[in-house]
């Protein structure tokens, strides 16, 4: 195991900087650094930026006209975007679905979406949870009922993040309701403009409407939006799940979050000093820092097993929640240090609509706090990541 950067990597990182530097819009970066809402155009802008130079698509094969990047590219471009302030790379067609697509779809579906996906003409949902199912996914409810060569659907989808901007959605369905729970399920690429779709906003608790909620009633769909085969969805869920837990640990935004902290601390003052000189303030800051060094290597080490070709297992596990962990104390002592600078209504804030009564960096601090709450839910709860490592580990 190798955990220092080769030349050729420390070249790609190089590489990766001299784009960012080029390339990035400074009213992107400008939007990211001071927290105000990214639109649809903003990341279909980065998006297109991105598929303008061939790494749009971190992950897919050259064939599909991806960058190919093994795990240690990719965690190199996500330090470096972070560092930069760039958009986030919205992943619900470009790493969930297309790996589905690439492995379980059939030709045509491929033809079709793949090239979609990366010129920004599709934008995709997720449609797994629903208010009964979440950890308990299996248990979904959402029923697809074969008619001739139509599905007709109907039920509710919940969480979908950014549903509002999609006009597609990849869903799981029940096909059969009379077998065991997981046997049951089928994979449907579903039309957001289908008759019979109802989109509806759900605040959270930022103020921002970044999640939604989907009905379904009586909503046709042509059978060749079928993925693989009937009631074998369960196994395509599985299969983007371990998609959608890769790159979990989130040390580029950890790292970029904690500098910004520090030099935050720098200049808030406490009891006549800057905060970062408070010995409790300083402990705290320090507490964090040493996490997350402990965990880049971990991550390290475990992106260069990756390199080596081997599967990831129980330690996505222990990054998801460590990273979480290490991300929510960052954002809560970023809080803390702008005091009640960061009292200003979120959504006001993002809205730009807020008279700053306080130093510009304070203004996305509450804003921030409050939606990364969702770190520790989606994608796995840290409670479920927790029973999956001590069955694994200790044999519970
Ligand atoms: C901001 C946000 C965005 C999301 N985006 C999407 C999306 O785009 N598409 C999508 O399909 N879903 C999305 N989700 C849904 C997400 O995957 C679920 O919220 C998550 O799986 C948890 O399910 P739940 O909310 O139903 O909670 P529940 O499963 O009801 O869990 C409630 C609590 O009980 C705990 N718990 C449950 N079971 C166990 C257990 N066996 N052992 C110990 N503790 C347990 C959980 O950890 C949690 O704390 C999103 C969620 C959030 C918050």
């Amino acid at each position: 195991m190798d955990l220092s950067y080769s030349p050729e990597e420390q070249a790609f990182r190089e590489e990766v900087r001299a784009f960012l530097r080029d390339e990035l819009p400074k009213d992107l970066s400008d939007k990211v650094r001071s927290g105000a809402e990214l639109g649809k155009a903003d990341i279909e802008q980065w998006h297109a930026i991105l598929n303008g130079r061939g790494w749009l698509a971190a992950n897919w094969p050259k064939e599909y006209g991806g960058a190919e990047w093994n795990a240690v590219q990719r965690h190199i471009f996500e330090e470096e975007a972070a560092q930069a302030n760039a958009p986030r790379i919205v992943p619900f067609g470009l790493s969930m679905l297309a790996p589905v697509l690439m492995k379980f779809g059939n030709q045509a579906q491929k033809d079709y979406y793949l090239p979609r996906i990366l010129n920004g003409d599709d934008w995709w949902c997720q449609g797994y949870s629903e208010p009964g199912a979440g950890s308990d996914l299996a248990s979904l409810k959402t029923r697809a009922v074969r008619e001739g060569d139509h599905y007709i659907v109907n039920g509710q989808k919940t969480w979908t993040t950014l549903g509002q901007h999609a006009n597609m959605i990849f869903c799981l369905v029940r096909t059969n309701p009379d077998v065991k729970q997981q046997e049951g399920i089928s994979f449907l690429l579903i039309d957001m403009d289908t008759p019979g779709i109802e989109v509806r906003p759900i605040i959270l608790l930022d103020g921002t409407p970044e999640v939604n909620e989907v009905f379904f009633d009586n909503v046709k769909v042509p059978a060749e939006n079928l993925v693989g085969e009937e009631n074998k969805g369960w196994t395509y869920a599985k299969y983007l799940l371990t998609h959608e837990r890769t790159n979990i640990a989130g040390v580029g935004f950890s790292r970029a979050g904690l500098d910004a902290l520090k030099r935050i601390a720098k200049v808030e003052m406490s009891g006549g000093r800057p905060l970062i000189e408070d010995p409790h303030f300083a402990a705290r800051i320090a507490k964090v820092e040493i996490d997350l060094m402990a965990m880049s290597t971990t991550n390290l080490r475990i992106i260069s097993q990756a390199a080596a070709g081997q599967a990831p297992g129980v330690e996505s596990s222990m990054l998801k929640v460590k990273g979480t962990i290490i991300r929510q104390e960052i954002n809560d002592l970023t809080r803390r240090a702008v005091g009640p600078y960061a009292l200003p209504f979120p959504s006001e804030v993002l809205a730009g609509n807020n008279d700053p009564v306080g130093p510009d960096y304070a203004g996305p601090t509450a804003a921030d706090y409050f939606n990364n709450r969702k770190l520790s839910i989606f994608g796995g709860s840290n409670e479920i990541q927790r029973g999956i490592i001590a069955k694994v580990k200790m044999g519970g």
